[in-house]
């Protein structure tokens, strides 16, 4: 009965949906390293998106193409705040609906230097008073800007790693892809004073 293990059929490759064109713009917009799942319009056509990056699972993310408004979890709740589909929907759709702003143009695509500078200045935004455990989906907010893959930006975090072994430290780990990274908190006296509060 050995044929048996071979006349099993294999599942069909699955395709990738094609995405629909923007139809205030006329193209179609995919930026790399994120999913784009939902699309919603307000009254003067900008686009309210709702996307997940590259590898998140259920984490979605909203941002609006007319306005500022951009966010990845519900601020007002305590745990598990990052946005399930249906949440991010929500959000997207009463979003649409009050916002009054003209779309804008779509973010380019920052060449490699000007990606690699975005990706290190938000390093350094994350750097605290005490060890931070930086995760890819810190970055979520940044991705449309980005545009860029995971394997990317773990590349160029080893780089950071390499470069700057006082502000970014990558530790080997049993789970996930194997590594942790490590922001090392800002050494003490360098601080830079922003101002009086
Ligand atoms: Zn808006």
């Amino acid at each position: 009965m050995a044929l048996t293990l071979f006349s099993r059929s294999r599942p069909a490759p699955v395709k990738q949906p094609t995405p629909e064109p923007w139809p205030e713009i006329g193209e179609t917009w995919t930026p790399e390293g994120v999913t784009v799942s939902e699309r919603y319009y307000n009254l003067a056509h900008a686009v309210v998106l709702v996307y997940k990056a590259e590898g998140a699972d259920t984490a979605h993310a909203v941002a609006c193409l007319g306005c500022h408004f951009h966010v990845t979890k519900d601020k007002q709740r305590t745990y598990s705040t990052r946005y399930t589909l249906r949440e991010a929907g929500e959000v997207a759709n009463e979003h649409a609906a009050a916002c009054r702003a003209l779309p804008r143009t779509l973010p380019t695509r920052p060449n490699d230097d000007g990606a690699r500078e975005l990706l290190h200045q938000w390093v350094r935004d994350l750097r605290r008073g005490e060890d931070f455990y930086l995760r890819i989906h810190h970055f979520d907010l940044g991705r449309l800007f980005l545009q860029r893959t995971n394997a990317w930006i773990t590349t160029e975090l080893q780089h950071l790693a390499d470069s700057q072994p006082d502000l970014l430290r990558i530790q080997r780990t049993t789970y996930g892809d194997g590594k942790q990274y490590l922001i090392l908190p800002q050494p003490k006296g360098s601080e830079t004073r922003k101002g009086c509060s």
